[in-house]
């Protein structure tokens, strides 16, 4: 039997980090199998509809490498694959249910409902339907329909028994049937529940392996009673545990947390990114901790999936990045750079695949290049504390006396090539008889005007040229003889 899955997204405006999660395991499951990953957009909630929203859809299923092989976009046996598109089919569907006895019309007002609401006791937002359209006679019902009122499908539930089903993830849960509610199948706009549509398509798609978020746990059953009303046969159920910001609340884009497009504007890579929430919620056999999307296709099985809720940790992710970003080659290093580091410097004299070279080794994210290049630009205002290092050894009266020692030297070079730099200053090294640190410290200092730099002071020499390097070092002289004084 082909493996199919499917990503059903709502088109919300954005992605939450949760369903890519959801989108990266259904993908998974599927391609270490040989299966099918299907997209389906699940357009029924109308009052939700976000203009664009799909867009970002295709979007970030393309930088992830998440490719779908059947879609809206792509076709595919079993379209259409929006369901708005799908409409006809649902009433078609529902009403076979009523036909067979497993569901029925209720024409109760909003106003109705809602004194059922308020009755309930513990004051739940929720209450069940109390089955008042159940009893309707043929003939009322035929003419509520000719009178054109407004109705909506309800699912009719065993008052009695129990329903199982089993859980890869959560194993088998059982309900009493009794707890179910009569739940809407057709709305009275036309459209159908996602209760009802994921049943129907996720049937006529032929997926194999429903994946999806906890919360709909508690719906499964009612599923469940769906497929055997159609007499079809239910898909095997993955239900994923929540990402959590913290120990008690769910990761939220209302609450500030960020999407997967803000992860990806601060500067993360799609690769890290689908890296880090791979394992949140998923372990390997080994404690590997980085996977191209190719090995996760390889490595991949259900049976590492947990179902105690992971904590997303914007540490870890920032630091897997920076593993992501030291680890490219060069030349897709500077493509990836490039614009910010146009922004962040105006002097179009220096090297920027030289600044790139040095930055690589240094970054989390993307987002750190303006403020670590900043100084290439315009020496920032510093305190000459900056001077003093411990482990260097030197103080700002060292500081004063190597600067001044490398005037005259560094001057003296004709061909301003980082190697001379460095032979030159490693020869006064020797001269003056100190330690590297001890000039090489003062004099990264002096050209930078910051406590860290990607790059030391033969590299920054080199890159900023010899002109600007002496006029900094000249600033660094005046600025020590002004707090010595
Ligand atoms: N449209 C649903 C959502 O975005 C999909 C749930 C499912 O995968 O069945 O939450």
């Amino acid at each position: 039997m082909e493996i199919r899955t499917r990503f059903a997204p709502s088109p919300t405006g954005y992605m939450h980090i949760g369903n890519l999660r959801t989108a990266l395991y259904e993908y998974l499951i599927a391609k270490s199998q040989n299966g099918k990953f299907i997209l389906r957009i699940e357009d029924t909630d109308q009052e939700r509809f976000v203009e664009g929203a799909t867009e970002i859809i295709y979007n970030t299923l393309n930088m992830t490498g998440l490719k779908h092989d059947e879609g809206p976009d792509i076709g595919g046996e079993y379209g259409p694959y929006i369901q708005s598109q799908r409409m006809g089919m649902y009433m078609d569907y529902a009403k076979e249910l009523i036909k067979k006895g497993h569901a029925y019309y209720c024409f109760c007002t909003k106003e109705r409902l809602d004194t059922l609401k308020s009755s309930n006791e513990k004051g739940d937002a929720f209450s069940k339907y109390d089955r008042h359209c159940l009893t309707l006679s043929q003939e009322e019902i035929q003419k509520n329909l000719d009178a054109g009122m407004p109705f909506v499908i309800r699912q009719k539930m065993p008052t009695e028994g129990t329903t199982t089903f089993h859980d890869v993830v959560y194993g088998d849960i059982t309900v009493e049937n009794a707890e179910l509610d009569d739940q809407i199948l057709m709305k009275a706009d036309g459209f159908p529940t996602y209760n009802f549509a994921n049943v129907v398509d996720d049937h006529f798609m032929k997926i194999t392996h429903v994946v999806r978020g906890s919360e709909y746990l508690s719906s499964t059953p009612k599923y469940n009673l769906l497929y055997d009303a159609f007499d079809w046969e239910a898909p095997v159920y993955v239900h994923l545990p929540a990402v959590m910001r913290d120990a008690h609340n769910k990761l939220s884009k209302r609450h500030g947390d960020k999407s997967f497009e803000d992860l990806i504007n601060e500067g993360y890579l799609p690769e890290a990114v689908v890296n880090y929430i791979a394992l949140l919620g998923w372990s390997p056999s080994d404690n590997k901790e980085i996977f191209s999307l190719k090995e996760l296709e390889q490595c991949f099985n259900i049976s590492g999936l947990s179902k105690s809720p992971s904590i997303f940790d914007i540490k870890k992710l920032t630091w897997l990045n920076g593993e992501y970003i030291k680890n490219m080659d060069a030349e897709s290093f500077y493509i990836l750079a490039e614009n910010r580091l146009k922004n962040a410097i105006k002097n179009t004299t220096l090297d920027l695949k030289k600044i790139a070279v040095l930055l690589q080794k240094r970054l989390e994210t993307l987002n750190d290049i303006p403020r670590l290049v900043d100084f290439f630009d315009a020496l920032p205002e510093y305190s000459t504390d900056l001077y003093i290092h411990k482990k260097m050894k030197t103080t700002e009266e060292i500081a004063l006396s190597s600067l001044k020692a490398a005037l005259p030297v560094l001057e003296n070079i004709t061909d301003w090539t980082e190697n001379n730099i460095h032979d030159a200053l490693m020869s006064l090294v020797q001269t003056l008889g100190i330690k590297n640190g001890q000039l090489l410290w003062p004099v990264r200092t002096a050209l930078s005007g910051e406590p860290t730099s990607p790059g030391g002071a033969m590299e920054l020499a080199d890159i900023l040229g010899k002109e600007e390097s002496l006029k900094r070092i000249k600033i660094g002289i005046e600025k020590l003889q002004n707090t010595l004084s």
